[in-house]
C-alpha cells in the first residue's frame, strides 16, 4: 500500500520542512519568535502525520484546500511507517528468508556455506526501509503543497490549533475545518514498566540488539504472533502467554484460529492460552512472570530474558485540551464521531486509531479520504463490512466481512466452501501448500459473507475478497471467473466454487 505510492519518491531530495517565517497561512501567537502577521486561515488543519492525518491532508490539498498538518514525531508516517507495519514487516520478511535459509533451502537444492545471521544489517535494512518512506510522505507533501508543520498541536479554541513547534517557540494555526488523527499508543500494562529493553512494547521488540535466548509475549493479538515469530525464526524460544482461550485477536473464524496455532506450534512458538499475567519482576538478569489460570487461579511462573507487552493499544487523546471544546470520548478513550466523523465540537473530525473501529492503517487512510471529501462534497465512502485484516506471519493469515462465529451469532443461514493449499498446483509446486481459504456465503442468495484464508500470500489474495463483498459478489460470479494457471489464486476461485457446487481438484 505504501511502498507502491512512496516508492516513487524514496530518492528524491529530502523537503525543506516548515520554518515559521516562510509558511504561509500561519497565525503567530504572541509567543511566537519573530514572525510577521497573519494571512486567512487554512481550509483544514489535520493533527497526526499518521496514515489517516497525512493522506487526508494530502486528500484535501489535492482537492483544493489549503492544508496543513501538525506532527509532533520529526517525522511523517505515524505508527505505521515509523514503529508498526512497516519495520514490522521489514523484519518478518528477512527473518522468514534468513528461517528459509536455515531450514527450507536444502530440500529445494540449495545448499549454502555457513549461515549466520547479522542482527544489525537486518536492524539497518529495516531502519533504511522506513526512512525511505517517511521521507517519500514529505516528499507528497512538497508535491501536494500541504505545509508541514512539526510539532505537538493542541486546541486554542475549536477553530485554532497550538502548536509547540519541535524547533522551540510556539504558533497558532486557525482553521475552518479541523481534523483530529493523533493515532494510538501501547496499552501499559499496570504494575508491568516498559523499559524497551527487557521488558519491551511492540517498539522495544522491533530494535532488540540481541537475540533473546528465551521471549514471553503477553497477548496473542496481531502483535504479540507477528513479533513472537520474527524473533523465534532468528532463534528465540518463544512462548505467548494469552488470556482467552483462542489466539489472533478480534475478527479471526475461530477455525482458522485453531489452525493457525498448530502451524505455529510446528513453528516452534508455544502458547499459554486461558492464562492471565499478575505480575512481574526482574531478578537475575532476567523477568519472572507470574500468571494464574484465568478459569481455575492456578498459579505459575515463567521466566524469560525479554518480555514483550502486546495486550493491545489505546487512543491518544491527552495534550490536545479536548474538554476545553467539548470534544467528547468513550469509555474506552475513543474519541465519539458520528457518521461523517463529526465530534461532538462543530467543525472539527476525528478518524483512524483515535476514534472507533480497527486500528488498521487502511482503514485510517479510507476514512482520512472520506472525511475530506465528506467537507468537500458532502458525501464520503467506507464500507465498515469490507475491511481486510491481515496478519504477515508464514503462512499469512487473511480474512474479509463475517467469521462463522459472528454468522451463527447473527443466525445467519449459511454455506461454506473450503478448498486447500495442498490441492493447488502452484502451491504444490512452490513447496508451500499449508493452508485453506474458506468461503462463507449466504444460503438463500450465494452472496459472498465473508472469506478466510490461511495460506502463502493471503495477504495478496484478500484484495479479491473484498471486492467481491465491496461488489455484493456471489459465489458463483467469483467461480465462473477465469483464474490464471498455476496460481494460487485458483484456490480462491475452487473454494467458492466449493461452497454451491463441488471443486474440480479436491
Ligand atoms: P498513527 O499512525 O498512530 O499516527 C498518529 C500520529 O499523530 C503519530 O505520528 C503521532 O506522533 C501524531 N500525534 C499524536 N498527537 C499529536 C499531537 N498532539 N500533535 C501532533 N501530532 C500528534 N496496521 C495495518 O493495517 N497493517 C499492519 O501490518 C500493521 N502493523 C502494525 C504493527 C505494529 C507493531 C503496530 C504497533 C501497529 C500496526 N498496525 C498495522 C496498526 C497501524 O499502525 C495503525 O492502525 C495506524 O498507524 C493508525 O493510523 P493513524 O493515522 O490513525 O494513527
Ligand atoms: P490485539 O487486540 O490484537 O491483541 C491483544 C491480545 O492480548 C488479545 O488477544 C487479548 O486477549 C490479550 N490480552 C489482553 N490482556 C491480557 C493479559 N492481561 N494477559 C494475557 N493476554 C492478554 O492487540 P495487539 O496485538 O497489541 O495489536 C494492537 C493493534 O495493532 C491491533 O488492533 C491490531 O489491529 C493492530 N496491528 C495490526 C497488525 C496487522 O494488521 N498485521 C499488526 C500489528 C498490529
Amino acid at each position: 500500500m505504501f511502498s507502491g505510492l512512496v516508492a516513487r519518491r524514496a530518492g528524491a531530495t529530502p523537503l525543506k520542512t516548515f520554518q515559521p517565517s516562510t509558511l504561509p497561512h500561519v497565525l503567530r501567537s504572541s509567543a511566537v519568535r519573530g514572525l510577521a502577521t497573519a494571512a486567512e486561515p487554512y481550509d483544514v488543519v489535520v493533527i497526526g502525520g499518521g496514515p489517516g492525518g497525512y493522506v487526508a491532508a494530502i486528500k484535501a490539498a489535492q482537492l483544493g484546500l489549503k492544508t496543513a498538518c501538525v506532527e509532533k514525531r520529526g517525522s511523517l508516517g505515524g505508527t505505521c511507517l515509523n514503529v508498526g507495519c512497516i519495520p514490522s514487516k521489514a523484519m518478518l520478511n528477512n527473518s522468514h528468508l534468513y528461517h528459509q535459509a536455515a531450514h527450507d533451502f536444502k530440500g529445494r537444492g540449495i545448499e549454502v556455506g555457513s549461515l549466520s545471521l547479522n542482527l544489525a544489517t537486518m536492524l539497518k535494512a529495516k531502519d533504511s526501509s522506513v526512512s525511505q518512506l517517511t521521507k517519500g510522505i514529505e516528499g507528497l507533501f512538497k508535491k501536494n503543497k500541504v505545509d508541514y508543520v512539526k510539532g505537538a498541536g493542541s486546541f486554542a479554541s475549536p477553530t485554532s490549533v497550538s502548536v509547540k513547534l519541535n524547533e522551540g517557540g510556539e504558533t497558532q494555526l486557525e482553521a475552518k475545518n479541523i481534523i483530529i488523527a493523533t493515532g494510538s499508543e501501547v496499552t501499559p500494562f499496570p504494575g508491568i514498566e516498559i523499559d524497551e529493553e527487557q521488558i519491551v512494547s511492540s517498539t522495544g521488540a522491533l530494535s532488540l540488539q540481541k537475540v533473546p535466548e528465551k521471549m514471553i509475549v503477553i497477548g496473542g493479538g496481531v502483535i504479540g504472533l507477528e513479533m513472537g515469530s520474527v524473533w523465534s525464526r532468528l532463534g528465540s524460544k518463544v512462548t505467548v502467554v494469552e488470556f482467552l482461550g483462542a489466539i489472533g485477536g478480534a475478527g479471526m473464524d475461530g477455525e482458522i484460529g485453531k489452525s493457525f496455532q498448530r502451524t505455529l506450534e510446528k513453528q516452534g512458538l508455544k502458547f499459554k492460552l486461558g492464562t492471565k499475567v499478575v505480575g512481574a519482576e526482574k531478578k537475575d538478569g532476567k523477568v519472572v512472570l507470574n500468571v494464574e489460570g484465568a478459569k481455575d487461579g492456578k498459579k505459575d511462573s515463567l521466566d524469560a530474558d525479554v518480555v514483550l507487552v502486546a495486550i493491545g493499544r489505546r487512543p491518544v487523546t491527552s495534550g490536545l485540551n479536548l474538554e476545553a471544546i467539548g470534544v467528547e470520548v468513550d469509555n474506552r478513550g475513543r474519541i465519539i464521531v458520528d457518521d461523517q466523523y463529526n465530534t461532538t465540537c462543530k467543525g472539527i473530525k476525528c478518524i483512524g486509531d483515535a476514534t472507533f473501529g480497527p486500528m488498521l492503517a487502511h482503514k485510517a487512510e479510507e476514512e482520512g479520504i472520506a472525511a475530506v471529501e465528506i467537507i468537500v462534497k458532502g458525501h464520503g465512502h467506507v464500507n465498515y463490512q469490507a475491511i481486510p485484516s491481515v496478519v504477515y506471519t508464514h503462512p499469512e493469515v487473511a480474512w474479509v466481512g463475517k467469521n462463522e462465529e459472528e454468522l451463527k451469532a447473527d443466525g445467519v443461514e449459511y454455506k461454506v466452501g473450503k478448498f486447500p493449499f495442498m490441492a493447488n498446483s502452484r502451491a504444490k509446486t512452490n513447496q508451500d501448500s499449508e493452508g485453506v481459504v474458506k468461503f462463507l456465503v449466504e444460503k438463500s442468495t450465494d452472496r459472498v459473507l465473508g472469506v478466510h484464508i490461511i495460506g502463502p500470500n493471503a495477504g495478496e489474495m484478500i484484495a479479491s475478497a473484498t471486492l467481491a463483498i465491496e461488489y455484493q459478489a456471489s459465489a458463483e460470479d467469483i467461480a465462473r471467473t477465469c483464474h490464471a494457471h498455476p496460481t494460487l489464486s485458483e484456490a480462491f476461485k475452487e473454494a467458492a466454487m466449493a461452497s454451491y457446487d463441488k471443486a474440480i481438484h479436491f
